[in-house]
């Protein structure tokens, strides 16, 4: 069986971790976290980067900082992973679901517009498949209202909008090193504080509500409780294996695009069954974190994936609907999103990992293509 996906270890992650086990300092913002801070900070310009213990967490992080109080709304894209929603709703918020976009899963600023009221102080986006919104439209909109952009770009390492770095452009950002994301430490995930107002206070909450970061800075001379917060940080040990993986990042996305456009050669304008291929938007960039193709229905899908799972080729769909979900359907007001429903019910993705072979790949466009 040809899985679909296969966690990679990229060569030096257990020197590394060796390195950490004989230092004197395991727990979190020691060398490693700073290495990887600075990788981030630098490549892309990002203002501060925290290392996070998840993805989820860093949205987390990302709610809190918000301020949100009980009643405020949020809006968020019903096709994403529960954590874009969860996060807010852990704050006392209300979220207001948003279709995704015809062309592909992002919400558009035509379906956020109307959601807004007077009690909107969030927009979440999500760049699915690492694949950009249309930010300067998101952006302007939130400016027009006053109210904060957060982007979810646990998908999105090392992607770009009109040449810049997502992550880089709402107010804060998170994203994801889970082992199914391009760029992984098992579990992890980073926020990102673009928004100069909100990074002392982003320290703060990162160490469980101290100023622990200035003490260590020299800027007080005793740390203390100053705000909310939780245990954010992951330990040296995780962030080790991250840096091992971030040194190695031309590699690992040139593999990845290796095997995306290896698909995209073989499938496109070749395949039949009424499938298609998603494009991309002309002001985004890819960064192969996912390859997937769209079914006429959901019976047509679940015959399909059958048949590669038949062949030896495991496939998987992804989010079911959050709006429509067991959790929110009695809290969400009613509204009908079709395009988000028709993303649940048809798409399908294909294996794409950093070990993936050539034969592999031969053999699974080969199935797809001999498909009836
Ligand atoms: C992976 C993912 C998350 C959650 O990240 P974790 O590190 O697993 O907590 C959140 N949002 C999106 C869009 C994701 O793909």
């Amino acid at each position: 069986m040809i899985p679909f996906n296969k966690p990679y270890c990229s060569g030096r992650e257990l020197s590394y971790i060796q390195e950490v086990c004989h230092s004197d300092t395991m727990s979190g913002n020691g060398t490693f976290t700073k290495l990887c801070h600075g990788f981030f900070e630098k490549r892309y310009g990002f203002k501060k980067c925290l290392l996070c213990t998840s993805g989820t967490d860093a949205l987390e992080m990302c709610a809190m900082l918000c301020g949100l109080k009980p009643g405020d709304e949020v809006i968020v894209p019903s096709y994403t992973f529960v954590s874009s929603a969860i996060a807010f709703l852990r704050e006392g918020a209300y979220v207001r679901f948003a279709d995704s976009g015809n062309e592909n899963p992002n919400i558009t600023v035509d379906n956020i517009r109307p959601l807004i009221n007077e009690k909107t102080k969030v927009i979440v986006v999500v760049h699915y498949a690492g694949v950009a919104c249309d930010m300067d439209a998101i952006m302007q909109l939130a400016n027009e209202h006053n109210l904060i952009v957060v982007e979810d770009a646990a998908q999105a390492v090392d992607s770009y909008y009109k040449g810049r770095p997502l992550g880089g452009i709402g107010h804060l950002a998170a994203f994801s090193f889970h082992e199914t994301k391009n760029i992984s430490c098992g579990e992890g995930g980073m926020l990102v504080v673009n928004d100069e107002r909100l990074v002392s206070r982003a320290e703060i909450m990162w160490e469980k509500g101290t100023n622990r970061a200035e003490f260590y800075r020299g800027m007080v001379n005793k740390y203390g409780w100053c705000d909310m917060g939780s245990s954010f940080l992951p330990s040296e040990l995780n962030a080790a294996f991250l840096w091992a993986q971030l040194e190695q990042l031309e590699d690992i996305q040139g593999k990845r695009k290796h095997i995306w456009e290896s698909y995209d050669k073989a499938l496109r304008g070749n395949i039949g069954n009424g499938i298609t291929l998603p494009t991309l938007p002309e002001y985004a960039t890819n960064n192969y974190h996912i390859y997937y193709m769209l079914c006429p229905s959901l019976k047509a899908r679940t015959a399909f994936m059958n048949y590669l799972k038949n062949n030896g080729v495991q496939t998987t769909f992804h989010y079911l609907p959050l709006h429509s979900s067991k959790y929110y359907l009695d809290k969400h007001d009613g509204r009908e999103l079709p395009n988000c429903d028709r993303y649940a019910d048809t798409l399908v993705r294909l294996p794409l990992y950093y070990e993936l072979t050539d034969e592999e790949i031969r053999k699974i466009t080969k199935l797809i293509l001999n498909y009836k």
